[in-house]
């Protein structure tokens, strides 16, 4: 919808960096949140003049690890965004924490200040592997977290990760299922991956540890959606599953190609602006400190802002769009490459929509090259 707005607030810090995150996250302290709390405030007074009036419909708090923001840093932004933009009544309002004891404390005045749904970054639920990943909670303080934030929020989710070393079949497909015996109504379920940077990447080079085999990771995956399936999570992206109308809407509207606003160090933007005909993409600073000086001197922090030509426009449609299981329009393909695709039975194109086949899902990325 044209005149419907998603903001995501980007809280740079956390308590420890994981060996395998490559997110815009750094530790710190003594992080001036008053301060922090203008300079969010000033970015979105900047943009509210260039992009108008609009409905907002979501709003995500992700990071880093927003539960260690206070309270009144959360509802500072919640109250300048009500006062820049109309927020829809059943405005989707997400924040990501970490299931520790002393952020679950915060969870009941998260929500009295309008937070709507929790997600939790348990990732697993065996103090072995949250050791290896570099987790600073146990899988006791995991559990609590999930029973309290299941009593503080109808609408809660959380996160695993899976096909970790020396994980196997039966080991996961246990975990898996004392996960969804929690009733959460939503749940990430990530493969673990390097990445460049990160200190697992080091470590895999120096072969501390070895990744399961590409034939075990797809077993892992159609492990990891039989068992979500049987219990009435469906897939509809590819790593997240939920109860019928739990999906997580701020992160479809990214999927579907919908105008989000990025405000804080790291964010990133697409998003048409007042009376223009193209849109732009926006990437902020990602040093918190160089963020926070940018803001204070010119409004924003941002490192780069472009304008999105109509080919790259296409490709995002196209990159975000098949990762959908609904899939996406056909209008945005070349006929040809997609029969190529048809016969080697890795999509399905009926009634216009293209739309990868469950089986080749962990192809995603090599699907998406073919077609762009
Ligand atoms: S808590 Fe999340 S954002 Fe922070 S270092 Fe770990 S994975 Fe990265």
């Amino acid at each position: 919808m044209k005149n419907h707005l998603s903001v995501y607030i980007h809280y740079p810090f956390c308590k420890s960096k994981c060996p395998y995150c490559d997110f815009n996250s750094h530790v710190r302290d003594g992080v001036d949140h008053a301060r922090f709390l203008s300079a969010y405030e000033k970015e979105l007074e900047f943009f509210a003049k260039k992009v108008g009036p609009k409905k907002v419909v979501t709003i995500f708090f992700g990071g880093g690890t927003p539960s260690l923001m206070p309270v009144f840093l959360v509802e500072g932004i919640l109250k300048k965004i009500a006062e820049l933009w109309e927020v829809a009544e059943n405005c989707e309002i997400s924040l990501e924490a970490n299931p520790t004891s002393s952020e679950a404390t915060k969870f009941k005045a998260l929500r009295d200040i309008g937070i709507n749904r929790l997600s939790l970054g348990i990732q697993a639920l065996n103090d072995e592997d949250l050791k290896f990943l570099g987790r600073e909670h146990s899988a006791k303080e995991a559990m609590q977290t999930i029973e309290i934030a299941a009593k503080v929020f109808e609408n809660f989710s959380f996160d695993l990760i899976y096909a970790r070393p020396k994980q196997t079949l039966d080991q996961w497909s246990d975990e898996l299922r004392r996960a969804i015996d929690f009733g959460t109504k939503h749940l990430s379920l990530y493969q673990l991956t390097i990445e460049k940077g990160t200190k697992f990447f080091t470590e895999f080079q120096q072969k501390k540890f070895q990744m399961p085999e590409e034939n075990l990771s797809a077993e892992f995956y159609e492990m990891t959606n039989s068992v979500t399936s049987d219990a009435g999570l469906a897939l509809y992206e590819i790593s997240n599953y939920s109860r019928k109308n739990f999906e997580c809407r701020h992160n479809l509207v990214y999927w579907k190609g919908g105008d989000y606003l990025g405000i804080g160090a790291g964010a990133h933007s697409r998003i048409y602006f007042l009376g223009e005909e193209e849109r732009s993409a926006i990437t902020m600073l990602h040093e918190p400190l160089a963020w926070l000086k940018k803001v204070e001197e010119l409004g924003a922090g941002i490192q780069k802002l472009e304008k999105i030509s109509a080919e790259e426009l296409r490709e995002e449609l196209i990159l975000m769009g098949l990762r959908l299981r609904e899939g996406i329009s056909g209008e945005f393909f070349d006929s040809k490459k997609l029969q190529n695709l048809v016969n080697q039975g890795l999509i399905d194109v009926t009634k216009g929509r293209v739309k990868i086949l469950d089986e080749a899902r962990l192809l995603t990325n090599s699907i998406i090259q073919k077609l762009i």
